[in-house]
């Protein structure tokens, strides 16, 4: 079997267009455009390539953005007071905080004091709480750009096997409950799993989140599985590298996603829509 490829910049780019083609006529209708807040600390290169993506992507769908990029040494309460400005403003419908963030900064407090309605990357306990409980708003970018990917190729979750590689509170934890929703069984495979290959064997859709190159081999794999990598491991050159060994895994799956271009660009669409969300909340426009 050759597996397809699942093409995340193609699907995002779609998605983007429907976002743009609803927010063009806000303006029109006296509705204030979307806003979306990004709060960057220090100099990680990375970090800014992932802010400046995020900001183009606003630009492209017609929403207001703006980065407030604080030194490395940004106190843990100028953060924090940074953080309740832009909860209490108006024109701001998306708050996010961009990590990692320094040592000094407890990266808990900040994502607790931003206002779970503005909690427009979904990790606040409130919305991570909303989806445990079956009645999701602001979902967690990344699981959510995965369900989107999954959704595309018009997957029957009901009676399938999932397995998440990697539990972490941004993206494996998350992931599961999104399984979970949507009617998969699911295992979560984590640094503690004694015979992790044997119990990802199982799995007809495997998503893997974890940050080690090369983890995930071909006899991990059931054959037919779809496989969804959300790793990004920078290597020599910039060069990014996912967490599947691409080509040999892509003889056994059905579909998989390649590193880059799978789930990065969905991770972004997700924010987009959730700060569209957000924005339809705040100014009582009809949910579609
Ligand atoms: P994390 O370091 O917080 O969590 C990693 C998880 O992997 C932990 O739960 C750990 O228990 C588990 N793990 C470690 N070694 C393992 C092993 N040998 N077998 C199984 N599990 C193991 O990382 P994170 O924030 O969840 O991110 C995971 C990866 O996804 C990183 O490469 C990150 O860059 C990438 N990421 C990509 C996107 C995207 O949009 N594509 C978004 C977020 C994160």
């Amino acid at each position: 079997m050759t597996a397809q490829i699942l093409n995340g910049r193609a699907i995002a780019r779609e998605l983007r267009n429907d976002i743009a083609a609803e927010v063009a006529n806000w303006g029109s209708q006296g509705f204030r455009l979307p806003g979306l807040a990004v709060i960057l600390v220090g100099n990680d290169p990375a970090s800014e390539v992932y802010v400046r993506g995020k900001r183009k992507d606003c630009d492209e769908v017609g929403f207001h953005s703006i980065v407030q990029h604080l030194s490395e040494n940004v106190t843990q309460e100028d953060l924090e007071a940074r953080i309740l400005d832009l909860n209490a403003d108006s024109s701001i419908d998306g708050v996010l905080v961009q990590t990692p963030l320094p040592e000094h900064i407890d990266e808990h407090r900040i994502i607790d004091l931003i206002a779970p309605a503005k909690d427009v990357d979904g990790f606040h306990a409130y919305n991570i709480g909303r989806l445990a409980i079956r009645r999701p708003t602001f979902r967690s970018a990344t699981p959510r750009g995965v369900m989107m990917l999954l959704d595309h190729i018009g997957l029957e979750y009901k009676g399938l096997d999932a397995a998440v590689i990697g539990a972490s509170n941004h993206v494996g934890r998350p992931m599961g409950l999104e399984l979970l929703l949507a009617g998969a069984s699911v295992t979560t495979v984590h640094k503690f799993t004694r015979n992790a290959p044997e119990k990802v064997r199982l799995a007809d859709i495997v998503v893997s989140a974890v940050g080690k190159p090369g983890l995930v081999s071909a006899d991990w794999i059931k054959p037919g599985a779809v496989v969804i990598d959300v790793g990004i491991t920078r290597g020599e050159n910039n060069k990014l590298h996912g967490d599947v060994q691409f080509d040999a895994v892509s003889e056994v799956a059905s579909w998989i996603t390649p590193v880059p271009g799978g789930v990065g660009p969905m991770t972004r669409v997700a924010l987009l829509e959730n700060t569209l969300l957000a924005a339809k909340v705040n100014q009582g426009i009809k949910l579609s």
